[in-house]
């Protein structure tokens, strides 16, 4: 399974806009979250950020099959009316302004849009139309979605945000897993399994609950995204250091993961 971080800051994202200070001018970039997932064939997008344009072309991907969003804050889900425009103009293209109405039927995105009734409702709320040109399809807690070879389980995750009802995602294929869970603060269930990598951030509430979510899953490897060096007021090296002494890994845009 390869897992590639397509953005690990949040909805700040690094450099902060209009800001000069020094962690600002001083870090990489972080764009918004999302994370894409390839194993077995299968291309899983998991959030659709408002930096998806330049990310998926960045990594040269131009097909998934399958996309997640763990919550409907726009630093996840902001890229959604994108998608929803590729989708709608994917078959014929324009030959004249005249031809101004598909219909939804003429288009199929090739995969569905995974989401919880809350996250659609919201979505919905702001930008309208989505239903005309994705597939959403609603995925509840510890519901598992198959796609390929690909298991993929809806773990509850407290938020902090009460309006914001937010999952993380476990991926599974062939006894491999990672589990993405960018914005939380702890479980809400218990942890998805034993022996799931981790991606977790240090942002949603006190670092000890973050870290004793953290163990309670027996991840073999944490690496942790959802990371702001504006917001928490440190440079690179120095949140890497505190990320190696609880045993954990900085994320980076664009690191590639065997897992
Ligand atoms: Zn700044
Ligand atoms: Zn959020």
């Amino acid at each position: 399974m390869k897992v590639t971080l397509l953005g690990t800051g949040d909805a700040t994202s690094v450099p902060a806009p209009l800001c000069d200070c020094e962690y600002c001018l001083e870090s990489d970039r972080r764009r918004h979250p999302s994370v894409l997932v390839e194993a077995g064939g299968e291309r899983l997008l998991l959030d659709v950020g408002p930096d998806l344009q330049e990310q998926l072309h960045e990594v040269d991907v131009r097909d998934i099959d399958g996309a997640f969003l763990t919550h409907a804050h726009g630093d996840h889900s902001s890229g959604v009316p994108a998608i929803g425009q590729t989708a709608k103009w994917d078959g014929d293209h324009l030959d004249s302004v005249d031809e101004l109405e598909p219909t939804p039927e003429d288009f199929d995105p090739g995969y569905d849009l995974h989401l919880t009734e809350t996250a659609h409702s919201h979505i919905d709320d702001w930008y309208g139309d989505l239903d005309r040109w994705l597939i959403p399809v609603h995925i509840d807690d510890w519901e598992t979605v198959t796609v390929g070879d690909c298991e993929i389980t809806a773990v509850p995750v407290e938020h902090h945000r009460p309006h914001a009802r937010t999952l993380g995602f476990l991926v599974e294929h062939r006894g491999r897993s990672v589990c993405y869970a960018p914005d939380m603060r702890q479980w809400l269930d218990g942890p998805p399994e034993e022996g799931a990598a981790v991606l977790g951030q240090p942002v949603h509430g006190p670092r000890g609950e973050l870290r004793a979510a953290i163990e309670a899953t027996d991840a073999g490897r944490v690496v942790l995204v959802n990371v702001n060096e504006h917001i928490q007021r440190k440079h690179t090296a120095q949140l890497g250091q505190i990320a190696r002494e609880s045993g954990y890994e900085l994320g980076a845009d664009y690191n590639v993961y065997e897992v």
